[in-house]
């Protein structure tokens, strides 16, 4: 299949350009004068991207919490109490709801060019809750044709019936070995913030985790800064997320690490939270992510991706080139995923045709830019 047009192929490409799709892999790019002969589809003046990568989700969640957000704009405090409440709403919640509810956002998500996302549990709270969440997440990426990376977040909040302490021990040490031995989720996430999980029981959890063959991630530094992202670098995570209490010294360590500021502007904004340095990151060298951390009680929209992208570029001050490479290739290095996320030889054919002509779109139309034809693995996706 050869993919032609006239249009942008951002972040960067050729004009008039050509696209050479074989084996679900991206075989060659180049002017459309020396393209290759092939089955062609013209895509005349369409800006294509590589698919967007939410790197940051949590779609197992049954209830609705919009209340809680309307109370909190009123000036009522964030607590975990709203946690909490999902994961009652969640463990009374049966399968087949839950497949549904995790399908329908996941559908919203891939309608609106996200083709990669990462799902985590964390609304469960027990082993058995965690591992049948994890478990629906994997039922519904069976069926859908978007790329799922679960990550196991037990340590999501403390449940009422134990001690901090006595939880993370028991995320530690029964719950990240089942998970591992299910094969049941890629990665490992901690709360590591005030008034859930503090560094001592977060780097407990952690060790676990990089002892059970799974890769690490962080909730850091939303609420306060506590150092979690240097013990994220400390111990090979492979993003810290959040930062919007971040520092000077903070973006320095990150800067000088291979570990991936992953920034959430739509929750931020939601919180009326300060927003992350994504300007000190990107000039101290940091890799940088953009996602959505949709979930249940401080940003609800899964698809939502291209608003990122036009927050990114809006209220963090990043270029719109630099806020979708932190959406695509920033999310595939945040995932581990070096074969998504860039149109280049060799990387997977994951495209987005949109309904604009340049990618300035995600921030003049602040999210309003819909897909006109996506592929995943070389194949087209029916919208
Ligand atoms: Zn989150």
């Amino acid at each position: 299949m050869l993919l032609t047009g006239t249009g942008r192929l951002a972040p960067e490409g050729p004009t008039p350009w050509a696209l050479l799709v074989r084996d679900g892999l991206i075989a060659w790019i180049g002017s459309l004068s020396e393209a290759p002969s092939d089955e062609r589809i013209d895509l005349g003046s369409a800006l294509v991207t590589p698919g967007l990568i939410d790197s940051h989700t949590h779609p197992v969640f049954d209830g609705d919490r919009s209340e809680g957000v309307a109370a909190r704009l009123a000036g009522a405090p964030y607590t975990d109490g709203g946690i909490l409440r999902s994961v009652r709403a969640t463990r009374a919640a049966d399968d087949a709801t839950l497949e549904r509810l995790v399908e329908t956002r996941l559908r919203s998500a891939l309608s609106a060019g996200t083709t990669t996302v990462e799902c985590k549990s964390g609304y469960g709270l027990s082993l058995a809750e965690e591992l049948r969440h994890l478990r629906i997440i994997g039922r519904v990426a069976e069926r859908m044709p978007l790329r799922v990376i679960r990550t196991f977040l037990g340590a999501h909040a403390v449940p009422s019936d134990f001690k901090a302490a006595e939880y993370a021990a028991h995320v530690a040490d029964e719950m990240i070995p089942a998970v591992a031995a299910e094969g049941a989720a890629e990665f490992v996430d901690v709360f590591a913030d005030v008034g859930f999980f503090d560094l001592a029981a977060t780097e407990r959890i952690g060790r676990a985790a990089l002892d059970a063959g799974l890769g690490l991630r962080l909730h850091a530094e939303q609420l306060a800064r506590t150092g979690a992202a240097e013990l994220g670098v400390r111990l090979g995570a492979a993003s810290v997320d959040h930062l919007e209490q971040l520092d000077a010294s903070g973006v320095a360590i990150l800067g000088g690490s291979t570990t991936v500021a992953t920034l959430l502007p739509a929750p931020a904004l939601i919180l009326r939270d300060r927003m992350p340095p994504a300007r000190a990151l990107l000039e101290a060298g940091a890799s940088v992510a953009l996602a959505s951390d949709a979930n249940a009680g401080t940003y609800g929209a899964f698809g939502s991706m291209p608003l990122v992208i036009g927050l990114g570029a809006t209220l963090l001050g990043m270029t719109v080139v630099e806020a979708l490479t932190a959406a695509t290739a920033g999310g595939a290095a945040a995932l581990q995923r070096p074969e998504l996320g860039s149109l280049r030889p060799g990387m997977a054919a994951d495209l987005v045709a949109w309904d604009a002509e340049h990618e300035g779109a995600f921030a003049l139309h602040l999210g309003a830019v819909r897909p006109h034809r996506i592929w995943i693995a070389g194949g087209e996706i029916a919208l």
